[in-house]
C-alpha cells in the first residue's frame, strides 16, 4: 500500500479505547451500565409491526422509492408543529431529517469546519460528537461545568482566547455523559455570548423529552435571536434509534447548505422507515408512549441512585439527573476508572462502566465513570451496584 493512502483527515480517525473495552462488557453474563442504549422493551413493537405492514400494502410504491433529500414532508410538517409547541417557530424551509442526530454532527462539522477551527465543548463532553467533529480536524477547546451545565463566564473567557472558535457544542438536556441540565439564565446567557462573539451554537438535544422530573426548560433554539443556533433532535430515544431519523432544524441558508451536504451523504433518509414514523405519528399518540418511557426512567433512575446511597462508599458522589439515561459518578482523585474496571470491576464484579476520561477532548479527568440506567432490569442494577461498591470499599 501507498505510503500516502489515507488522507491526513485519518490521522485523527482512531479507534476509541471505550468500544474495546464495552465489546468485554457485552458478554451477557457482564450487568452493564456501559452502553447507552434505550430500554428495548419500551419500543413499541407492535404498534410498530402494524405501521409497517400497512404502509407496504397501502403506500409500497412510493415507501420503497427514492424522494427528496430533505425527507417526507408529512413527516416534517409534523415536527414543525412539535416544535413550535415548545416555542421553536419554524417553516418545513428550516426542518430537514437525518440518519439520527449523529449524521447532524458530522454535517454540521463537515459544513463548518476548516482543519484548526476550533470547537468549544462542554468538559466532559458527548464522545461520538468528538468522534464526529475529529475528521475535520479542529482543535479543542473546553469549558467546565457545575450542576446548572457550562459556565459562562469560563466560556467567555475561552472564546476571547479563541479567535478561530467557530461551534459552540453542547447537550443542554439531561448532557451525555453527566445527566446535567443546563439553567435557563445559562441558556441565555450562551445565546448572547454567541451573538457578541459571532459563533455558531450546535445544539444537540435528544433527551429534551425523556424528563422524568421537574419543569422543562425552553430549548437554545428558542432563544435564538440571529439564526445562529443549530438544533439537532431524534427519534432515537422516544421511538427507536434503530429506524435512525433525527432531524435538523436551522436557518434557511444554513439548512440549505446542510441539505447539499446530506445529498451527498446518503441521498436521503430511508422512504420506507419516514413513512412508517409519519404513520405511527398519526395512528398513535406519542405522548402517551412518552409517558411510558418516562414512568419506566424515573423508576430505574431512583433504584439506580437508591443503590448508590446503599452501597457505594461516602466519597463517591455522583448527579442526580431529572431525565435521560445517565448519571455520573465522581470518585477520589486518585482513583483511574479505567484501570479499576479492566482489573477489578470486569473481571471480579462482572460489572461495566464508562470510564469517564474518553469523554474529555483535552485534559482527561480520570477518577469519573458514566452509568446507564435504562438498559438494566430493576433487580440487575441493585446486584451490579452493590458488586460494584464491595469493589470499591478497597479503593476509595
Ligand atoms: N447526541 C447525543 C448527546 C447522544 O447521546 C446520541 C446517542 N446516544 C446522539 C447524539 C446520536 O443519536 P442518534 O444518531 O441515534 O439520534
Amino acid at each position: 500500500m501507498k505510503s500516502d493512502l489515507y488522507s491526513e483527515r485519518m490521522k485523527e480517525v482512531r479507534p476509541s479505547a471505550i468500544r474495546e473495552l464495552l465489546k468485554l462488557g457485552a458478554d451477557p453474563d457482564v450487568i452493564s451500565f456501559g452502553g447507552g442504549y434505550p430500554d428495548p422493551n419500551l419500543f413499541p413493537t407492535d404498534q410498530l409491526s402494524r405501521v409497517y405492514a400497512h404502509v407496504l400494502k397501502e403506500q409500497g410504491k412510493q415507501a420503497l422509492q427514492y424522494t427528496i433529500s430533505e425527507g417526507l414532508p408529512a413527516l416534517r410538517e409534523k415536527l414543525v408543529k412539535r416544535m413550535e409547541r415548545v416555542g421553536v417557530t419554524c417553516g418545513l424551509d428550516n426542518l430537514f431529517l437525518l440518519q439520527g442526530s449523529q449524521q447532524g454532527l458530522d454535517l454540521v462539522a463537515k459544513m463548518l469546519l476548516n482543519p484548526g477551527d476550533v470547537v468549544i465543548t462542554e468538559n466532559p463532553t458527548f464522545l461520538g460528537a468528538l468522534v464526529a467533529f475529529n475528521a475535520y480536524q479542529p482543535n479543542y477547546a473546553s469549558v467546565s461545568m457545575d450542576e446548572d451545565g457550562m459556565i459562562m463566564d469560563e466560556l467567555e473567557t475561552v472564546l476571547k482566547a479563541n479567535p478561530r472558535a467557530k461551534i459552540i457544542y453542547t447537550v443542554p438536556t439531561f448532557q451525555n455523559p453527566t445527566g446535567v441540565t443546563m439553567s435557563l439564565a445559562r441558556r441565555k446567557r450562551l445565546v448572547a455570548l454567541a451573538n457578541q462573539y459571532d459563533v455558531i451554537i450546535l445544539e444537540d438535544d435528544p433527551y429534551r423529552e425523556i424528563r422524568y422530573e421537574g419543569e422543562p426548560l425552553p430549548s437554545i433554539k428558542s432563544l435564538d435571536t440571529e439564526g445562529r443556533v443549530i438544533h439537532l433532535g431524534s427519534f432515537s430515544k422516544i421511538l427507536s434509534p434503530g429506524m435512525r431519523l433525527g432531524w435538523v432544524i436551522a436557518e434557511h441558508e444554513l439548512a440549505e447548505k446542510l441539505c447539499l451536504l446530506k445529498m451527498a451523504a446518503d441521498t436521503q433518509n430511508s422512504t420506507l422507515n419516514m413513512y412508517a414514523a409519519n404513520l405511527f405519528l398519526e395512528r398513535y399518540d406519542i405522548d402517551e408512549h412518552i409517558t411510558r418511557i418516562q414512568n419506566v426512567y424515573r423508576k430505574k433512575k431512583q433504584i439506580m441512585l437508591d443503590a448508590f446511597n446503599t452501597y457505594l462508599p461516602k466519597s463517591v458522589h455522583y448527579t442526580n439527573p431529572q431525565g435521560g439515561l445517565f448519571t455520573w459518578l465522581t470518585l477520589p482523585e486518585t482513583v483511574d476508572t479505567t484501570k479499576l474496571m479492566k482489573e477489578h470491576v470486569l473481571p471480579e464484579a462482572n460489572v461495566a462502566y464508562v470510564p469517564g476520561a474518553t469523554f474529555y477532548p483535552l485534559h482527561q479527568e480520570i477518577n469519573h465513570c458514566r452509568f446507564n440506567y435504562s438498559c438494566m432490569s430493576e433487580e440487575k442494577i441493585v446486584k451490579g451496584i452493590a458488586a460494584f461498591g464491595q469493589i470499591l470499599q478497597n479503593y476509595c
